[in-house]
């Protein structure tokens, strides 16, 4: 018989299973995939961003509106924490430039084997192919496996860590949220976060563009903006710059691109004024005084669906303000997080479910939003090791 049955081997499932271990209680882990990790393992492809160096009290604040319900579980568990937790699996950490925050070796798997090695010394059970599909007429925990159904009573607590629903085929799909809605528990719908944007690009746009870079941009949508770095895809647009504006996008009609963050539109007016003297083309123009490389040239050209400009004050304003036409988000398939989820009002300060005695909840799965840089992973600790103190604290 298990103490704590938690369910959903990602890093928040995983790290109240750690906590709950070392209190000296029995935890038992299920998956419904034949591996557990999969998602922090593809979050290691990029060169795993584990947390940010920046101050504490500013780092807080990239939570937005789930800053208030996220504040204490960070402050209970914060960057400097998780450092050290992966300094001791043998992982030791550094920050970059941005402040960012990575394993030395840059990889999500050695820190994923060895922390697998630490549970299982542990004691921690861990069943994989364990896809659960609600509580049977008993109020037991069910699982489809491979060798048919099995219902699990623990003594103690249940840990829903399952995940959002970005990058289904890693195994975190959302189909919880029609299991935990039959229990009255209040969920908001799952949306895609840190998400490419759909843009309709002429044919001739994309196929000679798709996979460039568009470097130290600004981009705007419904009053937020963001510096940084947008990728043109075959479909529209991604990448740091575009994934800070989530929020906004879902609701946007319109992204604008500021190719020249740095230049006025006077100063840029001022710059083609002169040069057009000198009778050249303006895509050489262009490339001459404002240093623009061809894909930011053709995305000028796709902002105004025709010839461009002439006129150095016109030809400035589009340089500052390249207007662009959204289908929508990118779907969640592609999403690297997922807005949405468990309620707040729908938990206790300790995330259990107010509707679901003796059931917990941590990770991605909880109505929470933050951009990339560290942050999704920070809070996913933080949550799992709140979630634990709160299965421990229950009598
Ligand atoms: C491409 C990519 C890159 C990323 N890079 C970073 C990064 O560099 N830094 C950062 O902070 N974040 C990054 N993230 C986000 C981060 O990986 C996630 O936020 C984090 O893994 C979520 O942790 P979790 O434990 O809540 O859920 P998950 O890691 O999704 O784990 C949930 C687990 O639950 C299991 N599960 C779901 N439903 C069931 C069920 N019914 N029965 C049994 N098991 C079930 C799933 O199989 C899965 O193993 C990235 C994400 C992606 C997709």
């Amino acid at each position: 018989m298990t103490d704590v049955a938690i369910i959903g081997g990602g890093p928040a499932g995983l790290f109240a299973a750690e906590r709950l271990a070392k209190a000296g209680l029995k935890v038992d882990v299920f998956d419904r995939m034949p591996t557990l990790g999969r998602k922090f393992l593809m979050a290691g492809r990029g060169g795993l961003n584990l947390t940010h160096s920046e101050n504490l009290e500013t780092f807080l604040t990239r939570y937005g509106a789930g800053q208030p319900h996220l504040e204490a579980a960070l402050r209970a568990f914060p960057p400097d924490a998780l450092r050290d937790w992966a300094a001791g699996l043998g992982e030791e950490t550094f920050a970059g430039s941005s402040g960012r925050v990575f394993p030395k070796s840059f990889k999500a798997s050695p820190l994923l084997r060895a922390w697998l090695r630490r549970l299982g010394e542990l004691g921690v059970a861990i069943h994989t192919r364990h896809d659960w599909s609600g509580w049977n007429a008993e109020g037991a925990l069910q699982f489809e496996t491979p060798e048919g159904q099995v219902a699990i009573t623990p003594a103690k607590a249940t840990l829903l860590a399952l995940g959002g629903a970005s990058w289904p085929r890693l195994g975190a799909d959302g189909g919880w949220t029609d299991i935990l809605a039959a229990r009255h528990v209040e969920i908001a719908p799952l949306q895609p976060s840190n998400s490419g944007v759909l843009v309709a690009w002429s044919d001739i746009f994309r196929d000679r563009f798709a996979g460039q870079p568009l470097k130290r941009v600004k981009v705007s949508a419904g009053g937020a903006e963001s510096f940084g770095e947008a990728m043109v895809t075959r479909h529209g647009l991604e990448g740091g710059a575009v994934y800070a504006l989530s929020a906004s996008l879902r609701q946007a009609a319109e992204l604008t691109v500021d190719l020249k963050p740095g230049l006025t539109v006077d100063d840029i007016a001022e710059r083609l004024a002169r040069a057009s003297r000198k009778g050249e083309t303006l895509t050489n123009i262009l490339r001459k005084t404002l240093a623009l490389s061809p894909v930011q040239t053709g995305l000028l050209r796709e902002a105004v669906g025709k010839d461009l400009p002439r006129d150095p004050a016109a030809l400035a304003k589009l340089v500052k303000t390249a207007t662009l036409k959204l289908g929508g988000m990118a779907g969640l398939e592609r999403a690297i997080s997922t807005a949405g989820g468990v309620a707040f009002r729908a938990l206790t300060r300790d995330f259990e479910m107010k509707a679901l005695p003796g059931v917990f909840a941590a990770g991605e799965m909880l109505d929470w939003e933050a951009p990339t840089g560290g942050y999704l992973l920070q809070a996913c600790f933080a949550t799992g090791a709140a979630a634990a103190e709160g299965i421990l604290a229950r009598r």
